[in-house]
C-alpha cells in the first residue's frame, strides 16, 4: 500500500504523501471521467453562468480530469498548473485574463479547444483537509471576479466532490469486505436452497414487518417501510439479509417480490378500513434489481392496485442505484410508468451505490433516503456532518424529500433537524414491527406520536 512504500516515502513530504494516499485509497487517479463529477460540474456551470467547469485531482506529476463534458482531455502535466497555484496559495485562485497571464502563456490549462479568458479555481479537500484536487470554472469572456458569497457557494460545490470521494472510498471498502466471504457465510451456503424458499412461500412463512418513517419535527408517522421476514418453524424469525441475496441469485425473488407487493396492498386496504378517519399511511416496498427490470412491472403493479382497490398514492417503491445500472433506458421507462400511476419512488441507501449524483439528476425520484452508514457517523466530527449536509442540500437542488435512515440517538435527531432534514426512520422512533402493532399505533387518539417522551429540540 502507498504509505508503506519506502521509496515513495523518501520522495514525498508527509503532506504530499497523505494527500496521495487519500487518492490512491479512493482509486481515483488513472480512471475514466465519471458521471458524478459531470453532474457537479454541470450544476456549477449553470449556477455561475460560465462556459465550462472541471473537476480534477493531481498526483505527483499529472493533473487528472474527472469530468468529461465540454472536453475529451484526460490529463495534463502538473507543473505550473492551476492545481499547483491553488496548492501554493492554499485557497481560491482567480485569473482575470488567462491569455495575458505570463504564468500560463502557451499552456493548455483550460482543457478545452476554444480559448478561455477567465478562470477561477477552488480547492477540493479530503475529509482530513488535504488539498487533493480543484474545481475550476472557465469563461470565454472576461467577467468580474466572484464575490465572497459566490466563492463560498463554489466551495460548497467542491464539498460535494469531497463527499463523492468519501462515498467512493466507503464503497471500495465495502466491496473488498463483501468479496471475501467469511467462513460463517461459506458454511451457511448449504441453506437455504431455492426449494426451501419455494416451500416457505407456499406455506405462508413470509411475513411483513413495518417500520414507521416520521416527520422529524412532530414525530408523526408519515409512511411505513415494509420489511420482509421469514418466520421459519424451526429457526425462528429470519432477517432478509439471510435469504434475500440468495433469492435474488436463484430467481425466487420474483415470486417472493410479488407476494410482498400483494401483501402490502392488502395491508393498506386493511388499515384504510380500520381507520376511517385518517386512513392508512403510505406503505413503501423494497424492490430488488431483478424485479425492477422485469418486463411489465408497471402493468403488474397497476393490476395489483386495481384488484385490491388500493389508492396508488398509498404505495411507494424503494430501489437502490445498483438496480438502475444494468439497463438505464428500461429503468427510466419503468420509473416513468410507475410515477404516472401516482406511485412515489425512493432512492434507497443513498451513498452506497455507484454514481449517486448522476442518477439523482436523471431519474424521476420523489424521495432520497440517506444510508444509515452516514447517519451513524454524523456525531463523529465536522466532516461526516458536512457530507450529510451536502446530501441534504443536493436533495433540495433536485427537489426531493429526504429521509435519514437509521436514526438511533437524540443527538443524531437534533443534528438532522438543524440541517433541514424533514423526515427520518430509525430505532430511536420505532423498530420494524408486526402489522398488529402498527394497527395499535394507528388507533391511538389524535395523530400518532412516536416516543412522545422525547423532547423536540
Ligand atoms: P433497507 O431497505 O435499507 O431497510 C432498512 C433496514 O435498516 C432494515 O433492516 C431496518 O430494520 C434497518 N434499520 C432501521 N432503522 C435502524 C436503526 O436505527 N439502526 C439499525 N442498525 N438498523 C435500522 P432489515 O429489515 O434487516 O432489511 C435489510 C434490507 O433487506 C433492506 O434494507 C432491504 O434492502 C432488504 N429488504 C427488506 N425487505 C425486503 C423486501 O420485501 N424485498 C426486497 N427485495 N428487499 C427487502
Ligand atoms: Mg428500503
Ligand atoms: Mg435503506
Amino acid at each position: 500500500m502507498f504509505e508503506t512504500d519506502s521509496k515513495t516515502a523518501e520522495v514525498f513530504t508527509p503532506q504530499e504523501a497523505s494527500r496521495l494516499a487519500v487518492l490512491y485509497e479512493a482509486d481515483i487517479l488513472d480512471t475514466p471521467p465519471e458521471p458524478a463529477y459531470d453532474a457537479i460540474t454541470q450544476l456549477a456551470a449553470e449556477h455561475f453562468h460560465v462556459d465550462s467547469a472541471v473537476v480534477a485531482f493531481a498526483d505527483e506529476t499529472r493533473v487528472w480530469i474527472k469530468s468529461s463534458w465540454g472536453d475529451s482531455m484526460r490529463e495534463l502535466p502538473r507543473s505550473d498548473s492551476l492545481f499547483d497555484l491553488v496548492l501554493a496559495t492554499s485557497g481560491p485562485v482567480t485569473i482575470p485574463n488567462l491569455t495575458q497571464d505570463p504564468r500560463f502563456r502557451g499552456r493548455r490549462l483550460c482543457f478545452r479547444r476554444d480559448p478561455m479568458v477567465f478562470a477561477v479555481a477552488v480547492p477540493i479537500r479530503s475529509t482530513d483537509c488535504h488539498i487533493v484536487g480543484i474545481l475550476s470554472l472557465f469563461s470565454k469572456t472576461s467577467r468580474d471576479p466572484l464575490s465572497p458569497e459566490e466563492l463560498q457557494s463554489l466551495e460548497r460545490f467542491a464539498t460535494m466532490v469531497t463527499s463523492q470521494l468519501e462515498l467512493r472510498t466507503l464503497r471500495r471498502d465495502r466491496e473488498r469486505h463483501t468479496r471475501r466471504p467469511s467462513p460463517r457465510t461459506a458454511n451457511r451456503r448449504a441453506w437455504p436452497q431455492s426449494s426451501d424458499l419455494r416451500k416457505a412461500l407456499e406455506s405462508g412463512e413470509f411475513v411483513m414487518h413495518y417500520q414507521p418513517e416520521v416527520d422529524l419535527s412532530t414525530r408523526r408517522i408519515v409512511a411505513l417501510e415494509a420489511l420482509i421476514r421469514w418466520n421459519h418453524p424451526q429457526r425462528g424469525l429470519i432477517p432478509p439479509s439471510e435469504f434475500i441475496p440468495f433469492a435474488e441469485e436463484c430467481g425466487m425473488i420474483l415470486p417472493i417480490g410479488d407476494w410482498g407487493l400483494a401483501e402490502a396492498c392488502r395491508q393498506i386496504q386493511s388499515w384504510t378500513q380500520e381507520n376511517p378517519r385518517y386512513g392508512s399511511p403510505r406503505v413503501c416496498v423494497n424492490l430488488s434489481a431483478r424485479q425492477f427490470l422485469r418486463e411489465g412491472l408497471a402493468d403488474h403493479v397497476e393490476s395489483l392496485l386495481e384488484q385490491s382497490g388500493t389508492n396508488s398514492r398509498l404505495l411507494g417503491l424503494e430501489m437502490t442505484e445498483s438496480s438502475l445500472i444494468p439497463n438505464r433506458t428500461v429503468a427510466m421507462e419503468v420509473m416513468e410508468s410507475l410515477r404516472s400511476l401516482g406511485i412515489s419512488l425512493s432512492m434507497d441507501d443513498f451513498g452506497t451505490g455507484y454514481s449517486s449524483l448522476s442518477y439523482l439528476h436523471s431519474f424521476p425520484f420523489n424521495v432520497l433516503k440517506i444510508d444509515r452508514s452516514f447517519v451513524g457517523r454524523i456525531t463523529e466530527g465536522a466532516q461526516p456532518l458536512q457530507i450529510v449536509k451536502t446530501i441534504i442540500e443536493l436533495a433540495r437542488v433536485f427537489d426531493l424529500d429526504v429521509v435519514a435512515e437509521g436514526i438511533e440517538t437524540q443527538d443524531q435527531h437534533n443534528l438532522l433537524r438543524q440541517m433541514g432534514c424533514r423526515f427520518g426512520q430509525g430505532f430511536l422512533f420505532a423498530r420494524p414491527m408486526a402489522a398488529e402493532d402498527i394497527s395499535a399505533l394507528l388507533r391511538l387518539p389524535g395523530q400518532v406520536l412516536l416516543n412522545p417522551e422525547l423532547a423536540v429540540a
